[in-house]
């Protein structure tokens, strides 16, 4: 085989053969022979070679352990892992050997029990002898977890993968203690909020009641004006605390789905104008201008009546609280296009910051905490509400502007929406 430069500085490889030509006499005449351009069979086989290369390389770094037995059921190669995960010198191992020999060495490293070793070296031949792929895990006497896999080869053959999943295992194993406990405290916080609002709303209402028939000075007058303030105080304090309970307990009951629904067909209108009147006064003293609107066709709601005039109060109460004297909160129920039913209410109110707007819905966020807190609250209404909407498969959401109002809209998807015989016109 010799090479030649070609003119393009490539090389060129040729193939020559030649027998040497003698005279009758001996005398030696020249060669007579051919010339073959082998370029292309010497690419490939440098090609075949780069390949294989890559191939043992991959082979041998694979990060698991992997047997190629061929149609006979001999070994015919396997890489460094094997040796490495059973701790085997290379010459423990060779091509040629039976799996049941295979095997054998293994165990003897694995202290495999003898029954175990025969049940497990048949299932490997029987899914060996019948083509078929298996998957099993194995832990050895000192706890590492290998999964074995078996998988016939297209060409016949047999191919086997041992992966160390030990690392793998233990960090399920400790998702899963680590969940089991966080249920379990999650369970014991609901149990232990279900108990203790018990306990603290039997005080609160006699405190309420108490409160409540001095402050009306029912069996007497309060004579010193400060004592009637504190009156006050004590009955306005009590209500807030049990109002705290009461959306700590419903919060709680949610997180451990607990939460049910009553279902009603209901009539929304009364539901909505209900509600106003409920925070009339309110608005009146605070010089809150109310009003509301309704489609021409007023569908019914299948909801829990409850639940709906909680979330109705809870937008109607954050409407009238968050917006000055001189402004107005407006209800609009409507009809949307897809046939699902929107409740929102809207006030010319302080507005949200966009940065505090995706926050509103969590538990105990208000946008003014700290000592200055301007306004009461628990933080947790609109959490409840967004709690209690999609409980009913709604959604609920906020658009404010910073200083000029907030609108905050629930919708209900149209499986809620009952429309009687008439048909349902959507809101212009
Ligand atoms: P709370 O009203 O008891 O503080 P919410 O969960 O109902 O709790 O509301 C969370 C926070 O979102 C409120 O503290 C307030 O800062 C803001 N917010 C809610 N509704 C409005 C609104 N209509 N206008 C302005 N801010 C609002």
């Amino acid at each position: 085989r010799v090479r030649r430069h070609r003119a393009d500085g490539s090389w060129l490889y040729l193939s020559i053969s030649g027998r040497p030509i003698c005279a009758a006499d001996g005398s030696f005449l020249g060669y007579r022979g051919t010339s073959t351009d082998i370029t292309k069979m010497v690419e490939a086989e440098r090609e075949l070679a780069r390949t294989s290369r890559v191939l043992r390389g991959t082979f041998d770094n694979i990060m698991h352990g992997i047997m190629v037995f061929d149609n006979d059921g001999r070994l015919v190669d396997f890489n460094r892992d094997v040796l490495q995960q059973m701790h085997l010198p290379a010459d423990r191992l060779h091509p040629g050997m039976t799996f049941t020999e295979m095997f054998s060495v293994f165990v003897s490293v694995d202290r495999m029990a003898d029954n175990v070793f025969q049940r497990e070296l048949q299932f490997r031949l029987d899914h060996m002898q019948h083509s078929e792929a298996f998957v099993r895990e194995r832990t050895t006497a000192d706890g590492i977890v290998y999964e074995i896999r078996g998988h016939p080869m297209p060409d016949g053959g047999y191919v086997f993968t041992q992966t160390d999943m030990t690392e793998r295992k233990r960090i399920e194993s400790e998702l899963r203690e680590a969940k089991e406990h966080a249920e379990l405290a999650s369970r014991a916080k609901s149990e232990f909020l279900a108990n203790m609002s018990h306990e603290l709303r039997t005080p609160l209402n006699a405190i309420i009641g108490f409160s409540d028939i001095m402050r009306s000075q029912l069996h007497g007058a309060i004579e010193v004006p400060q004592y009637r303030d504190y009156v006050d105080d004590i009955h306005g304090s009590g209500v807030h605390l049990l109002c705290l309970i009461n959306e700590i307990l419903d919060l709680s009951k949610v997180e451990a789905g607990k939460l049910g629904l009553a279902e009603d067909v209901i009539d929304l209108g009364a539901a909505v104008e209900s509600s106003i009147r409920m925070v009339s006064e309110r608005a009146a003293t605070q010089q809150i201008a109310l009003s509301c609107e309704f489609p021409t066709v007023m569908p019914r709601l299948l909801a829990d009546e409850r639940k709906l005039k909680q979330i109705l109060l809870n937008l109607l109460s954050n409407a009238i609280k968050f917006t000055p004297p001189g402004g107005s909160a407006h209800t609009r129920v409507s009809i949307e296009a897809d046939g699902g039913l929107r409740v929102s209410v809207q006030d010319t109110g302080i507005g949200i910051a966009p940065e505090h707007l995706p926050k509103v819905f969590d538990p105990f966020f208000q946008v003014d905490s700290g000592l200055s807190r301007r306004f009461e609250g628990t933080g947790l209404g609109l959490a409840l509400t967004r709690a209690m909407v999609e409980l009913h498969g709604g959604t609920v959401g906020i658009e404010s502007e910073f200083g000029k109002g907030s609108t905050v809209t629930a919708r209900f998807p149209k499986e809620r929406v009952v429309v009687d015989s008439r048909p349902l016109k959507p809101a212009a």
